[in-house]
């Protein structure tokens, strides 16, 4: 379990240094997933989000990359407890809901803040380290874009127990949270349904080559 603290009252380079150690290592990544973390939650007006506000909001990202991590050790979001949610679009952005006023704002780091960085560090010559430095000072309005977004949730995406549990009629398996399809009437899970990641290696057929 991730260790309470509060990201409002610790000192930036301190949650930094969390954000290092749950990483592994310090990068651009981290800077700059911590500033957008730091903001979301202001956005929705979420100021201990391991405490008291702990369970009031859901962070749904978008891509799978170095700031992902920051974005969970600064928000306390996990997928675990359902409250990080993961949509794979390879886009660097991510969206705040506060769960008990509705107000989303889904904030996006902007691709000119790369460019904006040699500005700030001209003298630096490798990008990363450049990047790393450069984001712990650029103004918020330089490194995001926000917009405010409407998310629609479904009773099913909520933390908690799950709330449906049914079984597919193809290969028996239990599919958890309303994750099935129904297809000409029969209950699928998504890889009867066709939408597998993977594909079925015959052992059998192996061992015999
Ligand atoms: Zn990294
Ligand atoms: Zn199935």
């Amino acid at each position: 379990m991730m260790k309470h603290f509060n990201p409002f009252e610790i000192p930036f380079e301190e949650l930094l240094g969390i954000c290092k150690e749950r990483h592994g290592h310090l990068c651009a990544g981290q800077v700059l997933g911590a500033r957008l973390a730091l903001l979301g939650l202001e956005l929705i007006g979420i100021r201990d989000p391991y405490g008291a506000d702990r369970k009031k909001f859901l962070v749904f990202v978008e891509i799978d990359r170095c700031a992902t991590d920051a974005i969970q050790t600064v928000t306390g979001a996990s997928l675990g407890k359902r409250t990080m949610k993961f949509y794979d679009f390879g886009i660097m952005a991510v969206t705040f809901l506060n769960l008990e006023t509705g107000k989303a704002y889904r904030v996006i780091a902007k691709e000119s803040a790369k460019e904006r960085a040699k500005e700030y560090f001209p003298e630096i010559e490798n990008p990363a380290q450049r990047e790393l430095l450069a984001y712990k000072i650029m103004p918020e309005e330089e490194l995001f874009e926000i917009r405010e977004v409407k998310v629609t949730l479904k009773e099913t995406d909520l933390p908690g127990k799950p709330r449906e549990k049914v079984t597919c009629e193809k290969c028996g398996i239990v599919v958890r949270d309303g994750r099935h399809l129904i297809i000409e009437g029969k209950i699928l899970c998504k890889i009867c349904a066709g939408q597998s990641y993977f594909e079925e290696v015959d052992l059998w057929e192996r061992l015999k080559k």
